[in-house]
């Protein structure tokens, strides 16, 4: 069981006010808060051993890329790949997924398929697109049903020895859907297709374990799981890793270098030109020593407890809507009240210290889908409670009278 209020005790952000009232943050699935060991190591970073990494003979350059590579160490074991040089440190999911629609480029040929799913995130659209544009290749999407579940007998159909590629989230941002991701993966690897799974949403909740899964890339967030923003990884089967091309020149990711020609360094170098954010990896290791400390079973359990006791507490508000409504989701609400637009409500749900994220949280199709501009997304953490909903219950009601 979790101490959550010792857990608040952590996040020094939580004790502020806003708009005068006592903050509540629903907006993790934007972003997470960080709690203070992770600020410490940030601040340790800068007051004593800052340098740059891997070039430097002096004492804190060696420090430094101690730290680096502890980190990338840790961010191996966290997500269960067999060897550290298979964990690229980026600025983000987004860089992410970019290393790799980029390194498609040249495996792929005219008429050859890449498959998506209907509950993408933007930056998990665009740059397969983009891919398309260039090769040729052509995009399928696997649909959603009114649940905001994939329709996995079109996946099947989509299938067949043209698909190269299947990207899909592991837990969609917009509604909080489980994607059966292990079926996925199973199914892309019958016809020869890799996968890419983004796990920026699922990473706060669940540990992921990329050799069980046998994924061929997942990608991640610091700053959804309690890190700092601009770090993220890129885990990526090695042979995979050595087949695709480095997506930056610079340095770091050469080994030799003439004006004749270049040869590019090893994994993980490869993929990681110019000075990385140092301090951003150290502190993502902190930050996944943090949330296993408390255990994401744990996290899990009570993240479930917060989700059915808002669930049910909002559907008490007569005339509220919930999107997404898959048994396998996690503690993200996206709903709205009668005709009233997403974005006054959460206009005044700020005004009582209550942050929530209205919009089309990146996700544009699935509004499309549900023909809404948007919708107003509460997302719970493990430091959240159930008076914390209550607030929220209470401030929509607010707004429902003030709006209709
Ligand atoms: C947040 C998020 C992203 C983008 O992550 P960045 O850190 O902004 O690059 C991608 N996919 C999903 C599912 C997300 O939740």
């Amino acid at each position: 069981m979790l101490d959550v209020q010792k857990i608040r005790n952590d996040f020094p952000i939580l004790t502020r006010e806003v708009n005068g009232k006592p903050l509540v943050y629903f907006d993790n699935a934007a972003t997470s808060q960080t709690p203070q060991v992770v600020i410490d190591a940030i601040v340790d970073y800068y007051s004593s051993y800052n340098a740059n990494i891997h070039r430097g003979v002096h004492t804190l350059s060696q420090e430094a890329t101690d730290a680096y590579e502890i980190a990338r160490k840790k961010i191996q074991e966290h997500f269960g790949a067999k060897r550290a040089h298979e964990i690229i440190l980026t600025s983000g999911t987004t860089h992410s997924i970019n290393i790799i629609a980029t390194g498609f480029t040249s495996l792929l040929s005219k008429g050859d398929e890449i498959i998506v799913s209907a509950l993408e995130h933007h930056s998990n659209i665009v740059p397969w697109q983009m891919l398309c544009e260039r090769t040729g290749a052509i995009l399928k999407v696997i649909p959603m049903n009114e649940d905001g579940e994939l329709v996995m007998h079109v996946y099947d159909q989509l299938l067949s020895n043209r698909t190269k590629l299947v990207f899909t989230n592991h837990i969609s941002n917009a509604l909080g859907t489980i994607n059966p991701i292990e079926e996925i993966i199973e199914k892309a690897h019958r016809v020869g297709a890799a996968v890419l799974i983004d796990g920026a949403q699922a990473c706060p909740h669940v540990k992921p374990d990329v050799e069980a899964l046998d994924v061929d890339f997942y990608v991640a967030s610091a700053h959804k799981l309690c890190g700092p923003t601009g770090v993220g990884m890129l885990y990526g089967k090695e042979d995979w890793l050595n087949k695709l091309p480095p997506y930056q020149g610079g340095g770091e990711m050469i080994e030799q270098v003439t004006f004749e020609k270049t040869t590019y360094a090893g994994l993980p170098h490869k993929f990681e030109a110019g000075t990385p954010n140092i301090c951003g990896g150290i502190a993502f290791g902190v930050a996944l020593d943090y949330m296993n400390s408390i255990g994401f079973d744990n996290i899990a359990a009570y993240e479930n407890e917060l989700l059915e006791y808002g669930t049910q507490k909002l559907l008490e508000i007569e005339g509220l809507k919930i999107y997404g409504t898959s048994k396998n989701k996690t503690s993200v609400i996206s709903f709205n009240l009668d005709n009233i637009h997403p974005y006054d409500v959460g206009t005044i749900v700020d005004k009582l210290g209550i942050a929530v994220r209205t919009g089309h949280h990146c996700a544009q199709p699935i509004m499309d889908f549900y023909n809404i501009p948007g919708t107003v997304r509460a997302s719970f953490s493990f430091y959240n409670t159930k008076e914390e909903i209550d607030a929220l219950v209470e401030a929509v009601k607010k707004a429902k009278m003030m709006l209709s």
